[in-house]
């Protein structure tokens, strides 16, 4: 069923329009994730408990409308990229329209937003062209393995060959593609190079994400780390050939990772991402925000706390949504307190954040 969404005049942004957002360790804000949902239909055992986390009741989950609305005074603040998370983004109601909405925002230098999204792929394959066609300009797909049994185990519900299936179905659409994997010692430390050959023979970038101790570390299993130097030789292993450092244009683009090419060999050239915020943290260039779903705006993924911009949107205030952002802003640290042994990360769990 088409969801239809009302445009309403953005937020106004009095006399500050068009200043960017900068914090107090001189670090600009362009990029935002954006919480569609709390929900997903997986369970993947790094990220939610078996029995799933408790939900916002409906009318605390921002609508689309609110969406749009937050994500159009961002934009005039300077965010250039916004990706679309969650939980799942794909079980939100309405997401292609979302998506065009986005898509035809402008940024403060008068370019078009760019949307992008991260997925664990289960819905792909019937969203991808739907997706291409709004205007989605890149996806980024979990994958943890290419095993279906261990694939099944990591995320608790998920069937390979339908992930498999939907990435096929957004290459197909002309989407580009990224894929993610939690490198996890004693889970898939195996399976590394064989998943980045996977993403290479596609023409994909694999990127792989130390596991973070999210959810108090209730979640968190401190030998199951697999530290990015571990992570760089084992991709090498896989490749057949060492790794460099990526120094060409985007080794650091807007997002956390770091690139490495490998330096020879069948598969030389290629680029592979490491995002180590445990071992190598990329704190310092941060220019990240994160949305939750239910409107609470985190400066840091490692910490709980978070400014109400749903209380704001939902004021009478028309200057209220943009002295939150500044407020927050105005707060973000220089660095997070994630510790190997699982200490020092927010009570919430990632899911609830926004990844
Ligand atoms: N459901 C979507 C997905 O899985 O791609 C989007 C949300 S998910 C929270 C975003 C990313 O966070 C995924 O790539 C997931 O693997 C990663 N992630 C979740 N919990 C993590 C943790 N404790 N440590 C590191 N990465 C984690
Ligand atoms: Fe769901 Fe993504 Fe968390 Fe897995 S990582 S449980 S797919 S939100």
């Amino acid at each position: 069923m088409l969801v239809r969404i009302r445009t309403s005049t953005p937020a106004p942004l009095g006399e500050s329009r068009g200043l960017p957002l900068v914090d107090p360790q001189a670090r600009q804000i362009r990029y935002l994730r954006l919480s569609l949902t709390d929900r997903c239909n997986y369970r993947c055992t790094y990220c939610m408990p078996e029995e799933g986390v408790p939900h916002h009741p409906r009318g605390e989950v921002l609508s689309l409308e609110e969406m749009v609305r937050l994500v159009a005074a961002f934009a005039a603040m300077g965010v250039e990229r916004v990706r679309l998370t969650g939980g799942e983004p794909t079980v939100r109601r309405g997401l292609t329209e979302l998506v065009a909405a986005l898509a035809s925002l402008r940024t403060s230098s008068g370019a078009r937003l760019e949307v992008v999204m991260t997925t664990n792929g289960e819905l792909l394959e019937e969203l991808a062209g739907p997706l291409a066609r709004s205007g989605l300009a890149g996806l980024t797909v979990s994958l943890d393995s290419l095993d279906a049994a261990r694939f099944s185990t990591i995320t608790r519900r998920g069937e390979l060959a339908r992930v498999l299936a939907g990435i096929e179905a957004a290459q197909a659409a002309g989407l580009p593609l990224k894929l993610n994997t939690v490198a996890i010692r004693g889970f898939n430390d195996d399976e590394l190079g064989a998943i980045a050959a996977f993403a290479w023979a596609r023409g994909v970038t694999p990127r792989f994400i130390e596991v973070m101790p999210m959810a108090g570390g209730r979640l968190y299993v401190p030998g199951a780390l697999l530290p990015a130097a571990e992570i760089r030789a084992a991709v090498a292993a896989g490749a057949g050939a060492a790794l460099v450092a990526d120094t060409g244009e985007g080794v650091r683009g807007l997002g956390p990772a770091t690139y490495w090419r490998a330096s020879a060999g069948r598969w030389a050239g290629h680029r592979v991402g490491v995002i180590a915020a445990m071992t190598e943290n990329f704190c310092g260039s941060c220019n990240r925000l994160r949305v939750s779903a239910s409107g609470q705006l985190h400066a840091c993924l490692a910490r709980d706390e978070a400014g109400d911009l749903r209380a704001a949107l939902r004021s009478d205030d028309p200057q209220a949504l943009e002295r939150a952002v500044r407020a927050v802003v105005g707060s973000k640290r220089d660095g997070h307190l994630f510790g190997v042994d699982g200490s020092g990360g927010p009570r919430k769990a990632m899911v609830s954040i926004g990844g």
